[in-house]
């Protein structure tokens, strides 16, 4: 390290909400610890990340990105259909010369941190002798358990789907072909998803180290895995949305769902928050279930509706306004789960929410749709012990979910017995976490470590 030359850390998030949120945090934390921070991005992207670091020193450079999956969509929540997901993916080796000439021109940068899916700029920093960690949007736990199911063959043998096998790596830990999707599952799936996975490992073993995006506390085993068998030297520096937390400012006026929380504590009344996250997707017949199921549940609820197409059914929004709000903006996600009002999260369980919900303190009722969600609904359910899952009409991990199983859990998480369990146990997460990023602790020595190695 230099003895008193300030730090510099480039950061390049992948251009997904859920990517690029987790990795505008670490900057806001790298900003608390004085070290200066350029994040790379595209012209599309730029407002939101200027909105995410307004008031801070952090620069933004944007370079061209002109993805063959759909040209002019610079972000995956921006897609048609997730199905395009790889070709975006494997489209933005198109950035690489743009990305080149920014490091030819930028002060010197003691380390970047690209997104685990932006493989290529391993290549560029070693170019440039600059050293990589690739930012890991999931937990340890996720990565962990893909790396040991694929070894110990449980994707490849002969069960059903949803036969589960004990991992030998993790006695104790059962799991079944449904607990990941087809493309991770059997890697010659599609050819384009097998080539951008593939790029994606090698690079990422290959890296200086992997940012995991969680904290060491809740997955101990799985993240001393991964460093033990020098796979992924992982730094876990997290709870990123801890650390980089806003002050409330007085002079704001609230947002009209944050007042509608509000009245809802004067009446002593909790709240069931729903979100799916930015890119949900499910048919028609399960957004009636949800909408129904909701309505007829006994508890209050806010729900934010990320995606334009998800039309309710007719009046159901007028007919719940006394105890349901359903909000179709952008919220600040953290903030409401931190509202006293919330007492449970009906969550999709993208990581990030995981951990919002973990540092909030806010059991999850977990409904897993796609990517790595089934497996941090397992860790929700068995592993940490902060919630329960959705009930499927046909016991199956991917069923379809009827609004009595909907109405049934949604009771159980905010009223029954195994909400308290779960309620409980989040609180002591929360409290872990807090601890984690204070001075001292886990998180916050992890990053000591690596900005003196650097
Ligand atoms: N989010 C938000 N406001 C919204 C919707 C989502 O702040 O209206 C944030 C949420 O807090 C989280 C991220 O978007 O940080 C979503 O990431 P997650 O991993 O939970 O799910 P994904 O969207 O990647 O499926
Ligand atoms: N945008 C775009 N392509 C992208 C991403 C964003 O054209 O891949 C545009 C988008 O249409 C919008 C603006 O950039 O006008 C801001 O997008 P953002 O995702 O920040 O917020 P939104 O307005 O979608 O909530």
């Amino acid at each position: 390290m230099g003895s008193s030359a300030q730090q510099h850390v480039l950061l390049f998030p992948f251009m997904a909400k859920g990517h690029t949120i987790p990795l505008l945090q670490f900057g806001r934390t790298l900003l608390n610890r004085h070290v200066a921070v350029t994040v790379v991005t595209t012209p599309a992207n730029r407002p939101f990340i200027e909105e995410s670091l307004a008031g801070t020193t952090a620069s933004i450079v944007t370079i061209p990105f002109s993805s063959t999956a759909v040209p002019g969509v610079e972000s995956t929540d921006k897609l048609p259909s997730m199905s395009l997901f790889y070709h975006f993916g494997m489209s933005t080796i198109s950035m690489q010369p743009y990305f080149e000439r920014v490091l030819e021109a930028l002060p010197r940068v003691n380390f970047m941190v690209t997104d685990g899916f932006l493989w290529w700029t391993l290549q560029s920093a070693n170019k440039f002798k600059i050293r990589r960690l690739a930012f890991n949007g999931m937990s340890s736990y996720c990565l962990s358990l893909c790396t040991v199911a694929t070894v110990e063959g449980v994707f490849s043998g002969p069960q059903s789907m949803g036969e589960l096998v004990e991992l030998t790596q993790f006695p104790g830990i059962r799991m079944c072909k449904d607990d990941v999707e087809a493309e991770l599952r059997d890697l010659d799936l599609r050819k384009v998803a097998h080539e951008f996975n593939t790029k994606l490992m090698e690079t990422t073993m290959k890296s200086y180290g992997v940012v995991g995006n969680s904290f060491y506390e809740p997955e101990p085993a799985f993240v001393d895995y991964l460093n033990s068998n020098s796979l992924y030297k992982t730094w876990c520096l997290d709870p990123f949305c801890l650390a980089a937390q806003q002050p409330y400012r007085e002079q704001d006026t609230k947002p009209r769902w944050i007042q509608w929380l509000d009245e809802k504590l004067e009446d002593k009344c909790s709240v069931l928050y729903v979100s799916f996250g930015s890119q949900p997707e499910v048919s028609h017949e399960q957004l009636e279930e949800i909408a129904f199921g909701l309505e007829e549940s006994s508890v209050n609820f806010l729900w934010v509706i990320t995606k334009k197409d998800w039309d309710l059914p007719e009046g159901l929004e007028e007919r719940v306004k006394s105890k349901g709000m359903v909000v179709r903006e952008w919220v600040d996600q953290r903030e409401i789960l931190m509202h006293e009002s919330v007492r449970g999260f009906l969550s999709h369980c993208g990581w990030n929410s995981v951990l919002e919900s973990v540092c909030a303190g806010v059991p999850i009722l977990a409904w897993p749709l796609a990517a790595d969600q089934h497996l941090n609904a397992k860790m929700v359910d068995e592993e940490i012990r902060v919630g329960v899952r959705v009930e499927t009409s046909d016991g199956s991990l991917r069923g379809f979910v009827r609004r009595e199983g909907l109405k049934k859990r949604v009771t159980e998480l905010m009223e029954g017995a195994k909400g308290k369990e779960a309620s409980k146990k989040v609180g002591e997460w929360a409290c872990m976490a807090r601890k984690a990023v204070e001075e001292g602790g886990s998180s916050w020595s992890s990053l000591g470590s690596l900005l003196q190695e650097t």
